[in-house]
């Protein structure tokens, strides 16, 4: 596949033939992907089809793991796990600023983020004294604040009752309208995968097997039957 600079430019993800395996079993199986910059795609998939891994290897924290193919990705990149991943030691706006250039700037830069995600008066929170949903709003605004091109997020509400997840879903629909990095959000729920996505992709047994644009405006039944027969 050829490509050059101004090719890489149009392209926030572009990955060929990427294989990942454990003990000599391919877990991903020769998947190419394209997301196109500010593109917004749900990887869907059930437990065990491999979704982690191939988001791993997008974030190249796949260090060790035996693989091949090829994969470009942006340097600007921010990952969401389904716990928040917070430094307990480090109070809510700390959380959003870690590894920012120090000073009064990224403060800035942090308390904007912080009441982007509706956390404006939690400034000075521990850890420790958020709820769960709160918790995975910081991890957002650690995220945002970087301006990333690319947002990768594993099942980041996986761990939420189910009318905090639907807020979520708004909220990061709305962050996303804002900030229009790409996202590649991994997801076993159907329903949050047509709720959110643009492009729906679904992965089975390390291979995607349907790759369908979204259209939100029509009615959540109505998207796309494709998509919507991996209900379980
Ligand atoms: P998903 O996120 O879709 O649930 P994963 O990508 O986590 O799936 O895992 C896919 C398969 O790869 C599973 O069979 C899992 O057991 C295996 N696997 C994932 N990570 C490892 C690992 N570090 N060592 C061995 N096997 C792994
Ligand atoms: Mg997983």
């Amino acid at each position: 596949m050829a490509t050059d600079a101004g090719e890489l430019t149009t392209t926030a993800v572009r990955a060929r033939g990427l294989t990942r395996g454990f003990d000599g079993h391919a877990v991903l199986d020769d998947v190419d992907l394209d997301i196109a910059p500010g593109e917004f795609v749900v990887l869907l998939g059930r437990s065990g089809s491999g979704k982690s891994t191939l988001l791993r290897a997008l974030a190249e924290l796949d260090d060790g793991v035996d693989g091949s193919g090829d994969l470009w990705v942006p340097d600007s990149r921010a990952v969401i796990f389904q716990d928040s991943r917070l430094l307990p030691w480090a109070r809510a706006l700390d959380n959003v600023v870690i590894g920012l250039d120090p000073g009064p700037a990224s403060l800035e830069r942090g308390r904007t983020a912080l009441s982007e995600v509706e956390l404006g008066g939690r400034e000075r929170a521990w850890p420790n004294e958020l709820s769960g949903g709160e918790a995975q709003r910081v991890a957002l605004a650690r995220a945002l604040v970087r301006e990333p091109a690319l947002l990768l997020a594993d099942e980041p509400f996986g761990a939420l009752d189910a009318l905090t997840r639907i807020r979520m879903h708004v909220l990061l629909r709305e962050l996303y309208d804002r900030h229009r990095p790409a996202v590649l959000l991994v997801t076993h729920d159907v329903d949050e995968a047509v709720a959110l996505a643009d492009r729906v992709l679904v992965l089975e047994a390390g291979r995607v097997v349907t790759d369908r644009r979204i259209d939100v405006d029509r009615p959540r039944d109505d998207r796309d039957p494709d998509v919507l027969a991996h209900r379980d």
